[in-house]
């Protein structure tokens, strides 16, 4: 568990809390990278909704983002790397009336953790996945990650990466019941908060790609996009992220209704541009912890069902 003097909270109604209540200990990421934007959006989402530190979960797996848990207080579990979707998952089903949040880099999402990812969007439990994906391994100093760009010169791949790049968004959007999928970029501010409040409020598995910068390895990668706003475009629609002040920064605005899947999937592919929005959302798809009751029994009650289930198959 991160640091968190949870054990003195009263519970208390009344309380209120601000952003300073969320801080943990001080982030050791390098100086400018886009890790920082994305934990300041995320404590101002969290002093915006109220959300009660020792009834928020952030799990994560290994990575540079992976350090997530640390510097908030809130309880925090700093996983293994791949596995921070199944333990995310454990927790939310086993204490559903906590808010759970999942951190992964794009090693940890995409490669090592692949599997785990495909069946967490299958599976629509109700917890927000935060991909941060710089399109490189930092922590182990710039090596080839799935989604590095092709011909991109790595340290594992001095060259140029060989293959193309995974696009996690049209993965995400190919896997049944996938249920919210958006895309931002951690240099957007307030697109960013925008987005991880929708993915919040989303009842089901919210699947977030927020583009970010590594300066340290990969400066180069999301430069064109941050320096030129014409190659970046918004999705827009009264159901999508709304940010109204965002229309004078990008002059390049698409309409998409997010409950087109096929129209998603389309806008999902890669071109020149970046698109920021939501690309599809439906809250009627079903969840897994929805289907499951064992949580409304005693701990007896479980054992009891347990041995019952365990004896059908006694030879
Ligand atoms: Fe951030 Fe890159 Fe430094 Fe890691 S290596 S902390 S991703 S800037």
């Amino acid at each position: 568990m991160s640091g968190c003097s949870l054990l003195s909270v009263v519970l208390d109604e009344d309380r209120s809390f601000s952003v300073s209540d969320y801080e943990g200990a001080r982030a050791r990421w390098c100086p400018g990278c886009g890790d920082h934007s994305v934990l300041a959006a995320t404590q101002r989402l969290l002093a915006d909704e109220q959300l009660a530190p020792e009834r928020t979960v952030f799990v994560s797996g290994i990575g540079c983002s992976s350090r997530f848990p640390h510097y908030l207080n809130t309880y925090g579990f700093h996983g293994i790397h791949g596995r921070a979707l199944p333990l995310a998952t454990g927790v939310k089903l086993q204490r559903p009336d906590l808010d759970v949040f999942v951190v992964m880099g794009d090693g940890d999402c995409v490669s090592i953790g692949a599997a785990h990812w495909v069946h967490a969007i299958r599976y629509n439990v109700n917890m927000v996945a935060l991909l941060l994906d710089n399109e490189v391994y930092g922590l182990t100093k710039k090596q080839t990650s799935p989604t590095t760009p092709q011909g991109y010169s790595t340290n594992t791949q001095p060259h140029g990466t060989y293959l193309p790049a995974m696009n996690p968004l049209e993965t995400t959007l190919g896997v049944t019941n996938a249920s919210f999928v958006a895309q931002t970029a951690e240099w957007v501010p307030q697109h960013l908060f925008a987005t991880i409040k929708a993915a919040y409020r989303h009842r089901g598995f919210s699947f977030v790609r927020i583009l970010q910068r590594c300066p340290h390895y990969t400066e180069d990668l999301f430069l064109p996009f941050v320096q030129d706003p014409t190659r970046v475009e918004l999705l827009e629609h009264e159901d999508g992220i709304v940010v109204p002040d965002l229309h004078s920064r990008f002059e390049n605005q698409r309409h998409h209704d997010p409950a087109d899947i096929d129209g998603a999937r389309r806008l999902a592919e890669t071109g020149d541009q970046i698109r920021l929005g939501l690309f599809f959302r439906d809250e009627t798809h079903p969840r897994y912890d929805e289907t499951r009751t064992l949580s409304a029994h005693t701990a007896e009650e479980k054992l009891s069902l347990l041995n019952e289930e365990l004896d059908r198959y006694a030879v």
